[in-house]
């Protein structure tokens, strides 16, 4: 590159976060590692292009590299989830649900989606959400007894309320969700079905989760949570949906397509369509149900009883009763492990303070960790939650952690070319600048 890096203050603190990547725990069942290619893709010029439309029909010329790279991408994303239509370009998966649902629904209209406090996502239905503002949301959610997904309760809902759409999938549940008695039901009650995969895209890939894409009318996902690519949303859907979806991404939400985000969607489903990456989306799911079942030995209470995922519900109540989630989250944090509170169904306190942790296996498998790593982050979080008004035993469950992750950096090239910067030199962000 031509151009020095000019930016101390930003810089410094992209080297902070590499060294906070490389030397705690991430159990935040959302993030992921991307892989080099991703990120060099994300960071390539495409970020200089502007390209509204789609491949051959753009409002701007110098298209010719840019069709084509969105071309390969939709042509990967069909391949990999086999798929008749794609649309790369949402910024985010909270857009891409957007488009999905502006391409099928009228607004006011009735849809069904799972409830928040049950694992459902902002975007099927918050009532502080445009979801929720939009249109007119009613909420299923899980059992009282197996805390699955109720589906007499689904099918009773969707029959009274004639909904035009049925949202399926979730952001905090532990467990497969089956897409062929959802399209039953969405058949029976004249809904259409739309599947928001944004957690286990990578699952599905992977071959571990059955793949909804023969079922549902809309598939809406992430690129970023387990499917490991970088940050944004597709929507993929059956030939006879793909004008009204592409419609609506653009014109009707968007403005021009992140391309380098294009161009690392691509590289992504390239590497989401390999056996390697079959046998990472296995060990995903064989080190969530490792880490579920020692920290069970731990005396939590695991949602559902286990996991069938990349993701566990932990209810701390069990283990403590007067240990809230974001106290955990605030000890773990300290002690290098991060993870999310999240509420249990049915919580007895706030979405702000909640019972329970969210722990996902995406990351720490991408890193290699196996599940004997898995014993240790349950020994490890057990000793921190135990032991948080000891700021000695913190620091020595830090220390062991980063302990763990030293055997196993996500990132090691990065980290070890670039520690913080120690001297503190802080120029002013444009010293130094000037293309030659
Ligand atoms: C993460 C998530 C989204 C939103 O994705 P963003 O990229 O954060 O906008 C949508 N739906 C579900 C189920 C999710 O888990």
């Amino acid at each position: 590159m031509p151009w020095p890096t000019a930016d101390e203050a930003v810089f410094d603190l992209i080297r902070q976060e590499v060294h906070r990547q490389n030397t705690t725990i991430q159990l935040i069942a959302s993030e992921n590692f991307a892989s080099p290619a991703v990120m060099a893709a994300t960071g390539s010029v495409f970020t200089n292009k502007y390209s509204e439309g789609y491949p051959g029909r753009r409002y701007y010329g110098g298209n010719m590299v840019a069709d084509e790279v969105e071309d390969l991408a939709r042509r990967r994303a069909c391949e990999l989830f086999g798929a008749d239509h794609a649309n790369v370009q949402p910024h985010a998966g909270a857009i891409a649900n957007m488009g999905a649902y502006q391409a099928l629904l009228e607004a006011g209209d009735t849809v069904l989606g799972m409830s928040l406090d049950h694992g459902g996502h902002l975007t099927h239905g918050s009532p502080v959400n445009f979801s929720g503002l939009q249109y007119r949301f009613v909420s299923y959610g899980v059992t009282a007894s197996d805390e699955r997904i109720d589906m007499d309760q689904l099918r009773d809902l969707a029959l009274a309320e004639r909904p035009k759409l049925i949202v399926a999938g979730a952001t905090a549940y532990p467990r497969l969700i089956h897409p062929e008695p959802l399209r039953e039901i969405a058949d029976e009650s004249g809904a259409l079905l739309m599947f928001d995969a944004a957690h286990i895209a990578g699952l599905i890939a992977g071959g571990v989760h059955p793949n909804p894409t023969e079922y549902a009318d809309v598939v809406t996902f992430t690129t970023h949570k387990t499917l490991r690519g970088p940050r944004g949303g597709a929507i993929i859907c059956r030939s006879d949906h793909g004008p009204a979806v592409d419609k609506a991404m653009f014109p009707g939400i968007q403005g021009g397509p992140l391309d380098h985000a294009v161009a690392a969607k691509a590289v992504a489903f390239a590497e989401a369509a390999t056996d390697e990456f079959a046998d990472y989306a296995a060990r995903i799911v064989e080190n969530s149900r490792a880490l579920a079942a020692a920290l069970a030995g731990h005396g939590f209470r695991l949602v559902s009883g286990g996991t069938d995922n990349h993701l566990m519900l932990v209810d701390l109540r069990t283990f403590d009763a007067d240990l809230t989630g974001k106290e955990a989250q605030a000890t773990l944090d300290a002690a290098g492990i991060s993870l999310n509170k999240n509420t249990v169904p049915d919580d007895p306190r706030s979405p702000f303070v909640t019972s329970g942790v969210r722990i996902g296996t995406p990351a720490v498998t991408t890193q290699g960790m196996d599940a004997d790593d898995m014993a240790t982050i349950a020994d490890l979080i057990s000793r921190a939650l135990r032991n948080r008004s000891d700021d000695a035993a913190i620091a020595a469950v830090r220390a062991d952690a980063e302990e763990l992750c030293a055997a196993k950096p996500p990132y090691p090239g990065l980290d070890a070319e670039d520690q913080p910067a120690s001297g503190g030199s802080s120029r002013p962000a444009n010293a130094g600048r000037g293309n030659p």
